[in-house]
């Protein structure tokens, strides 16, 4: 069976401006620069692209899934604007009390897609920029890539990264060196 190229990717700060008082509607959802050219650049090279995110904002009371929604449509609207597809979004809208099995660093998003898309964990990389996102990954098998947009840099910083993580400056440095990695 042929390998199925998929990438999975964390949402506020990898793909977005991160803000420590939540992204909680589409007005504060701006894209980080080069960020949807780049899932149009793994697209083009074959990839499908899924999101695992943590948005504990609802459980919080501080959005709601109509605003979620609308921040999402805003988001795939802009990425067909550069020629980019986001093909599902997962997102866990519990808090740390609901102990539920979605909010990273649980895996539990990351199985779901890799029942939904029927890949192989070992070859489905995972991106993100905090360290949870590095922890769901790693717990799965999935190599596991850190951007320093967002926290990233605080997460590099903080250290105790999962082994074999793989740094780069941004989504757009992912894609370049991911794609260069694969085609040789
Ligand atoms: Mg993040
Ligand atoms: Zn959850």
């Amino acid at each position: 069976m042929p390998i199925k190229k998929v990438v999975i990717l964390d949402r506020d700060g990898v793909i977005n401006a991160d803000s420590d008082a939540f992204i909680k509607s589409p007005d504060e959802w701006v894209a980080l620069p080069g960020a949807l050219e780049a899932i149009a650049r793994l697209n083009q090279a074959g990839y499908r692209v899924a999101i695992a995110t943590n948005q504990s904002g609802i459980g919080r009371g501080l959005f709601d899934m109509d605003a979620l929604n609308a921040m999402h449509l805003k988001m795939h609207r802009m990425a067909a604007a550069v020629g980019a597809r986001i093909e599902a979004v997962f997102f866990c809208p519990h808090t740390a009390e609901d102990h539920c099995e979605c909010r990273k660093p649980k895996p539990g998003m990351l199985k779901m897609i890799t029942e939904r898309f029927e890949i192989d964990p070992a070859h489905t990389p995972t991106v993100g920029d905090s360290l949870r996102d590095l922890q769901a990954g790693a717990a799965l098998g999935h190599p596991v890539h850190l951007v320093l947009t967002g926290k990233g840099r605080k997460t590099l910083a903080a250290g105790g990264l999962p082994e074999g993580t793989i740094v780069h400056d941004d989504l757009r440095a992912f894609a370049l060196d991911f794609l260069a990695d694969v085609q040789e």
